[in-house]
């Protein structure tokens, strides 16, 4: 049995009060919201103010990213061990934002899913084809390759720890989702090489308007949150799509 979960990714956006403001929002729906985990990845300057202001909540915080090493001189890095000092419980890696702007390779991205799954954290590994590729028919070559490289490295059965979400790159910021059906064949593709129970997301340009019929999908297990994560009431109109999943 999967429970379903929605995580924010807030990318770079935000500032202290707004962020106190769009948490309270959120915290006072998440209190009474069973059935679904919701979590917001916040970028590192308000994690500290962030896990103040969910302790003791059922909302769930986690980051955008983290260095690969585990410690040293890589200035403005920020490490696992970092993080979990924190309590941060979730770990967004391979994002194709950090991919495509940052030149993080499979294998930086393996490295990174394995510092955070050393510092018992979960990370919520990203896979996702570009449009050239998907229109060159390479989606599942595209995304096989970019899960088994952590495989690979962390093995199969790491991924009771951890969290696959299948962002399409064209859906990303764009507006254009994947159908559901799109969503569907990719995540029993990936499904077929992960475990029964690991939760597979979908992230791309979900809205309250899409989440339904999206988490409707039998392999679709939540969603990876972008710009609509930054509206209180979309994010939980969103979760309140998953928690009604089948
Ligand atoms: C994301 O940043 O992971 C994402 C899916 O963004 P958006 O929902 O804005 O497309």
């Amino acid at each position: 049995m999967r429970t379903p979960l929605v995580a924010g990714n807030w990318k770079m956006h935000g500032n202290r009060a707004a962020n106190r403001v769009l948490l309270e929002a959120v915290v006072r729906e998440t209190e009474t919201l069973g059935g679904v985990e919701c979590v917001v990845c916040v970028p590192f300057p308000y994690l500290g103010e962030v896990a103040g202001q969910l302790a003791k909540t059922r909302l769930v915080w986690g980051a955008q990213n983290l260095s690969e090493h585990s410690h040293g001189a890589f200035t403005g890095e920020v490490s696992a061990t970092m993080l979990a000092e924190f309590n941060c419980r979730y770990v967004i890696v391979g994002h194709s934002e950090r991919r495509q702007h940052y030149g993080e390779t499979d294998a930086v991205v393996a490295a990174k899913y394995a510092a955070v799954l050393a510092q018992g954290m979960k990370p919520i590994l990203c896979v996702g084809e570009t449009l050239v590729q998907r229109d060159a028919g390479q989606t599942e070559q595209v995304v096989a390759r970019q899960l088994q490289v952590v495989l690979d490295l962390s093995g199969k059965k790491s991924l009771e720890n951890a969290v696959l979400a299948y962002e399409p790159v064209w859906a990303i910021g764009s507006g254009r989702t994947a159908t559901p059906e799109q969503a569907q064949a990719v995540h029993a593709f990936l499904r077929a090489r992960v475990l029964r129970e690991t939760c597979i997301l979908y992230g791309g340009s979900v809205k309250p308007e899409n989440a339904a019929a999206l988490f409707a999908m039998q392999d679709v297990d939540g969603g990876l949150i972008g710009g609509a994560s930054l509206v209180a009431g979309d994010f939980i109109a969103i979760a309140r799509a998953a928690q009604h999943k089948g």
